[in-house]
């Protein structure tokens, strides 16, 4: 099959920030980009050929977009099966909808990784309160109740300390389908962004090591300081899953490791990363990149590590003070600072992040919540 060559247009299902750097990854190689969402000024149609504008439920939409691009990839995973199943009637989609299917649910994840004899935190499906308390049995206490769908940044999810908690923890997840797991004291939390491409070739940028604050990814560095054997064994798991599943595709498989040295499988996502943004700076090709070229056809990039990188998010708080000091991160040499385009910093809203390289990781991380520090205006920083 001919590679989809530059000048032809990709679509993208979703609009946020990781559309809008494969967007960036995209025109930089002379491709058009076309993004569909029900929103519009968005992160992605900031810097898209054209902007779609429907709901997710708009079929004649949705095949009027498809009818525009030669093929189309998805930057949020909770699109409807109903969508991406029009599309692929008119133009391939990559990584294919059933990954999209089993992805998108933590049921039918986790059922997934366990029948594939991936190491997965203990877990039980529920459907009602009585199944909850029953499991909790099994599972103990502290565990997480998760809903099974549409679950991001630990939204959606409560940790449960006392098996009379588990009532009101229910309730407040809405009552509906979700996921028991076994509480996992880890030691560190890490995450393998693999591609796969139409040729079944694997690539891997190793092991980044994150850090999260309230759920929400805060910091992310690499390479995470593990022996070399575990490291393996988490590049191997990620490739037998991308394998296994037939992505063709970025995905991120986030991980646990114990404090016995065991590796868990937390989640899947498949798709670019969050974890995998210091790759636009400290690797040989991106993230964005790898994935234009996966789904393209093209031979994946080298992933090569630069220099050791750490990368902070800003959220929306870094604009509580007012206007941030860009001119104190803009200042600073082996410091990236990538802003999203969105107007309004909510809490927790990701508005940005920014990538710092240095000679160890320690040094990285120092600096990059160092220049994260500096963008708050004193009055705010000091109070
Ligand atoms: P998730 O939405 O499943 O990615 O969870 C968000 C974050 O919550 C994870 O990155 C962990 O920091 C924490 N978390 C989720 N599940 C567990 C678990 N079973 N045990 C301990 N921490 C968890």
């Amino acid at each position: 099959m001919r590679p989809i060559g530059p000048g032809s247009a990709i679509g993208v299902l979703g609009s946020g920030q990781l559309g809008r750097m494969f967007g960036i990854a995209a025109r930089r190689l002379g491709y058009r980009v076309h993004t569909f969402s029900p929103e519009s000024d968005t992160p992605t149609g900031q810097v898209s050929d054209r902007e779609w504008i429907a709901s997710y439920d708009d079929l004649s939409a949705l095949r009027a977009f498809a009818e525009n691009v030669q093929v189309v990839t998805f930057e949020f995973e909770n699109v409807p099966a109903s969508a991406v199943e029009t599309v692929a009637a008119c133009v391939p989609v990559r990584p294919r909808g059933e990954v999209l299917q089993i992805t998108q649910n933590r049921w039918r994840e986790k059922t997934y990784l366990a029948s594939a004899g991936v190491p997965v935190a203990p877990f039980r499906t529920i459907r009602s309160l009585a199944e909850l308390q029953t499991a909790l049995k099994d599972i103990g206490v502290p565990a997480v109740l998760k809903t099974a769908g549409f679950g991001y940044d630990g939204k959606g999810q409560r940790k449960i300390l006392r098996p009379e908690d588990a009532a009101a923890a229910y309730a407040s997840l809405g009552a509906g389908d979700a996921v028991l797991e076994a509480f996992i004291d880890f030691e560190r939390e890490v995450s393998v962004i693999a591609a796969r491409g139409l040729d079944g070739s694997v690539v891997h940028y190793g092991l980044m090591e994150n850090r999260h604050r309230s759920h929400i990814l805060d910091v992310t560095t690499t390479p995470a300081p593990v022996p070399p054997g575990l490291r393996e064994r988490a590049v191997d798991m990620a490739r037998m899953i991308l394998t296994r599943l037939d992505v063709v595709g970025v995905m991120c498989v986030e991980m646990f490791v114990t404090r016995f040295g065991e590796l868990m499988v937390n989640e899947l996502a498949p798709r670019p990363h969050n974890s995998g943004h210091l790759t636009i700076d400290a690797c040989s090709t991106s993230q964005f990149e790898q994935q234009l070229r996966a789904i393209c056809g093209w031979p994946l990039g080298s992933t090569e590590l630069i220099r050791p990188a750490a990368m902070v998010n800003l959220l929306g708080e870094v604009w509580s003070g007012g206007e941030p000091r860009w001119e104190n991160v803009l200042a600073l040499p082996d410091t990236h600072l990538h802003l999203y385009g969105k107007s309004e910093a909510r809490p927790g809203r990701k508005m940005g992040h920014i990538t710092v390289l240095a000679n160890s990781v320690e040094e990285a991380r120092e600096k990059a919540l160092r220049a994260r520090d500096s963008l708050v205006p004193a009055a705010v920083s000091n109070s």
